[in-house]
């Protein structure tokens, strides 16, 4: 029978070695291991593999993740990037109705808000004042608005401050804005590129099927349309990240169909920049509160789609990310052993985990990414949006790491 780990045993992984791990492990569930190691390719998993470790317990869950540090060393090094960036959530009025949303608000509640463009375009300068590289503007869907706010956030912004990336704006809202300007989808994101967009974050994923989003938000875009949306956006030149929000309704059959999903579509595109798993924060949310959905990840949920990830998306999509927000920071600590290579942003205002429930605050600075970092025995890095530029953080105590490094980051 399959032993089921305390969680103060699983919080030791970090210390294990393969070859001690590989023993007590089930013959599948290594020889699965071994295979993706050897290949660094986690297409070379069959789907069985695949639902084999998303189910692993016991000793093979902690192979999983002792393999997924190893294939992460080999694939990516030891650096661990974060962005500076700062979010800009334009308005929390909403009509979509999420149960997992304590974010929306109806136009006339009292803390309802939005903001105009002269305050998004005073943000950026701000943000950019301090060091930000990327804002990460994504807002609530309110009935109304004017068809072609998008765009005029792009110019307001990129008129304000020419050379900041703009990481923006959700499939959902896509959607919406081919909705309100009557455009064909290939158009209006041409549009919109056209006017400053630099990517699209892949969020309002969740769950990429289709009975699982009919129980989370009735009114949400369909998985085809994720899909469509985003396979178009890459054959734009318009780059995404992609995303998962796990620890609700779903199975482990649902992370392994997604993380197949968003891999075929790496292969047609190669738009896709990084991974993130979001763990669902429950405490202030609809989906709790009636009884639908689990009190967000276990612990081993936490760890074990990170290695997940790290395993199965091996050879397409190497930056696997720790969303900070909805982690404490040992758990991201944790989470950077088992497959993780990124730390996120910055943010500088970060709303709608705080409203949730999550209580990791709404700013982490660039310092305290990299003493988070250096603590747990890694390299920080600060990076553009795409993963392109990279700054060493490395203090004036600790040329001894700088001198290990690869040439390239040297
Ligand atoms: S998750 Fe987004 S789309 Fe859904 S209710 Fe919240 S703000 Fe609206």
């Amino acid at each position: 029978m399959t032993r089921v780990l305390p969680d103060s045993e699983l919080e030791m992984f970090p210390a294990l070695e393969w070859p001690v791990v590989a023993e007590h492990m089930s013959s599948e569930s290594r020889n699965a291991l071994d295979q993706v190691m050897a290949s660094q390719d986690g297409s070379v998993l069959s789907r069985e593999q695949c639902l084999l470790l998303a189910n692993a317990e016991g000793d093979d869950l902690l192979g999983l993740l002792v393999a997924a540090d190893m294939l992460r060393r080999d694939l990516v090094g030891n650096i661990v990037t974060y962005v500076v960036n700062r979010n800009i959530n334009f308005t929390n009025v909403c009509f979509v109705g999420c149960k997992f949303c304590a974010f929306s608000r109806g136009p006339r509640e009292e803390d309802s808000y939005f903001h105009s463009l002269e305050t998004m375009a005073q943000k950026a300068i701000e943000a950019r004042a301090l060091g930000a590289t990327e804002v990460c503007i994504q807002g609530g869907l309110p009935h109304g608005l004017p068809p072609f706010y998008y765009r005029d956030i792009l110019r307001a912004i990129k008129a304000a401050v020419p050379n900041m990336h703009i990481h923006a704006f959700s499939p959902m809202e896509i959607v919406y804005g081919v909705e309100l300007t009557g455009m064909p989808l290939p158009d209006y994101l041409k549009m919109l590129r056209d006017n400053g967009l630099d990517t699209l974050p892949g969020t309002a994923a969740e769950i990429l099927d289709d009975d699982v989003r009919f129980v989370l938000s009735r009114n949400k875009l369909s998985t085809e349309q994720w899909k469509q949306v985003v396979r178009t956006a890459h054959q734009c030149g318009i780059r995404s990240t992609s995303t998962l929000m796990y620890g609700h309704v779903e199975t482990p059959t649902h992370w392994v169909n997604q993380l197949e999903l968003l891999r075929d579509i790496q292969q047609q595109t190669g738009g896709f920049t990084e991974f993130v798993p979001l763990g669902f924060v429950h405490q202030n949310t609809l989906l709790f509160h009636q009884g639908i959905a689990r009190p967000g990840p276990t612990l081993a949920e936490h760890l074990k789609i990170h290695a997940l990830a790290r395993v199965m998306l091996a050879g397409a999509i190497n930056n696997i990310q720790v969303s900070w927000v909805k982690l404490n920071r040992r758990l991201s600590q944790l989470c950077l052993h088992a497959g993780a290579n990124d730390y996120g942003g910055t943010l500088m205002e970060e709303n709608i985990s705080r409203e949730a429930g999550a209580t990791a605050g709404q700013y982490t600075s660039g310092e305290e990414f990299q003493s988070l970092i250096l603590e747990a025995g890694r390299i920080p890095a600060e990076r553009n949006t795409v993963y392109t530029r990279i700054s060493l953080k490395v203090p004036p105590d600790q040329v001894a790491i700088e001198e290990a490094l690869e040439p390239e980051f040297a």
